[in-house]
Parts: C-alpha cells; structure tokens; sequence
C-alpha cells in the first residue's frame, strides 16, 4: 500500500500496511547497502536539505548518506551557520528554502510542532528528524525494521522502553508505532519521568524495572534527556542507574533472549552498562545505526515517488 501523505511528520495516525510499506522497502534498501551496490539514479536531480536546529549525529549523517546512496544534491544546514542565528524567523527560512526549489526537506528541531509548521508553508516534502518532546518517526521505523530482522515480526513480541520516558519523542513514535503494528508495550521508570496519563497511549506502566521487565522480548532503553530537564527529576546518576539502569543482573529478568536497543547516544553507566550495550549477541545497538540508513532511504525513495507524481 502506497504512504497516503505527502510529508513523514509522525508515526501517529498512520496504518499498519503504510508502515509494512515502509519497512519492506527499507528491508530491500538494507540487503542492497550489505551486497556494496548503490542505487545512484533515482534522486537524480533532486535537492535535499538537511536543516538541524538541534545537535545530531546518527540522524543527520544517515540522511545525508541516505541522500547520496540516491543520487541527491544534499545540503547541510545547521543553526550555528545559518541566518536563523542572525533573527531569521522559521517563516522566512521557509521562503527561502523555497526559493532553492528544495525537494526533500529534512527537519530536526528543539519545539514539537515546528516541523508540520514548515510542511505547511514549504513546497517540499518534509521529514521530521526529531521535533521537541513529539516524536521521531525514522527512528521508530528503524527500531521496527530492526526487531523484524531478528525475531521476524512485530506483532505479539513485549516491548519494554525504559528510562526517561516524559522528554522521549524515541518513546511516543514507538509506542504508536509497535502498538500499531500488534506488540504490547510496557513503559518502565521513575514517576517523576512518565507523562502523565501515559496509559491512554495504551501502554502498561512500571515503575519497577525487574517487575516490568519480566517476559519481555526486547528492552529498549532511552537517554536520559537532561537539555530538556528543567528541574531536577532525578537524585542522582549513581541513583538513577541503580534502579533504572540496564545491567545484566536486571537483564537476567527479561526472556533468556531478550534483545536490548538504545537509540544513542548513551550515557554508559547511567542508562545501560557497557558490557550489555556491547554484547555481540543480546545488544542491536549497532545494527539499529545500520538500519538507519535503510530507512531513510526507504522514506526518502517513497516521498519522492509521491512528490514527482504531483508536480
Ligand atoms: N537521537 C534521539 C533523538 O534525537 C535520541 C536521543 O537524543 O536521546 O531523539
């Protein structure tokens, strides 16, 4: 089934078959990356901006990288360098992304909301690469395309995501997305981190990790998002870890083949200790930055099949 929207600006809202849509072209897009072979000509001619108002790595390398495997003309536009320092209001950076008959747009920023704001006033299709404490679509595409990887479906696999939940926009996509998709979601963490009335999402609610991780099939852990704690939510580190960190003793609780996520970057020994982050067999840490660009290239392949259609 083909994606219905002409922008990626939340998992929210869309239907299961535009997700698998999503996922079994990012799954070709990922064998291709692994045989060496690009696929250079389909974004040929195409300009797509990368515009971050936030700090990314992961994110903002793998849509570049996305891009190029395409055959785009990408451009990176990061606040520090551009004239929204210098007062230029979203608005205005809209005309002039306009103006440079941009294609593919590709937006990170620090208020929620700030990207269906510019889809709104730009001509071209925007992604959202991460918006405020909203959500993170791409990211929960890849987690999914990486658990359908390992355990070869989504639907009845327990899901637990763990940490700092209320500033997650990692933990909201997912959540509507593995919930979309038939797995059952728990949230685990300290009080003070979980929005409140976080049970219309759907999910079960934990504040004890051992108890709520008991049977789960994947343990996803979240950062800790301090830019974003205006007080403080939590003790200490030291704290923090002992109750809520992942260790192996606490891994112990989940199935014997748990598998553990992280969506980076991680804060060893506070979120997750390096011996489970680095396990070669439990963790997926680094095959999550790998299907990184899969889906991004999936997304990117998909909007720009659509757009070409309208114009
Ligand atoms: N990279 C993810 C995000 O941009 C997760 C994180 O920063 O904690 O939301």
């Amino acid at each position: 089934m083909p994606l219905t929207h002409r922008h990626l600006l939340q998992i929210e809202g869309l239907h299961p078959p535009e997700i698998d849509t999503m996922l079994d072209l990012a799954e070709s897009y990922a064998l291709l990356n692994r045989s060496g072979k690009t696929q250079r000509d389909l974004l040929r001619g195409r300009t797509l901006i990368n515009l971050f108002f936030e700090d990314s790595t992961r994110t903002r390398t793998s849509f570049e990288l996305a891009g190029k495997r395409l055959g785009a003309d990408v451009i990176n536009m990061s606040v520090s360098t551009s004239s929204v320092n210098k007062g230029e209001t979203l608005l205005d950076t809209a005309a002039t992304l306009n103006a440079m008959n941009c294609d593919l747009l590709v937006v990170r920023h620090g208020d929620s909301g700030a990207p269906a704001l510019l889809a709104r006033k730009v001509d071209a299709a925007v992604i959202n690469a991460g918006d405020g404490m909203h959500e993170h679509p791409t990211q929960a595409l890849l987690d999914a395309l990486t658990i359908r990887r390992r355990r070869g479906r989504l639907e009845g696999l327990t899901v637990a995501i763990c940490g700092d939940v209320l500033h997650s926009r990692v933990a909201r996509s997912n959540i509507f997305l593995l919930s979309a998709m038939g797995s059952r979601v728990r949230v685990i963490g300290p009080p003070t981190l979980m929005p409140t009335e976080i049970e219309r999402l759907g999910v079960e609610v934990f504040h004890d990790m051992r108890e709520g991780l008991r049977d789960c099939d994947i343990v996803m852990m979240l950062r800790l998002q301090k830019e974003r704690m205006t007080r403080g939510l939590i003790p200490s580190f030291r704290e923090f870890f002992r109750f809520y960190g992942l260790d192996a003793e606490k891994l112990a609780c989940a199935k014997p083949d748990a598998l553990v996520m992280h969506p980076g970057p991680m804060n060893r020994g506070v979120e997750i200790a390096s011996d489970v982050a680095d396990d070669p067999v439990r963790s997926l840490i680094k095959e999550q930055v790998e299907m990184g660009v899969a889906v991004r290239m999936a997304v990117l392949d998909i909007l720009a099949r659509r757009s070409s259609r309208n114009d």
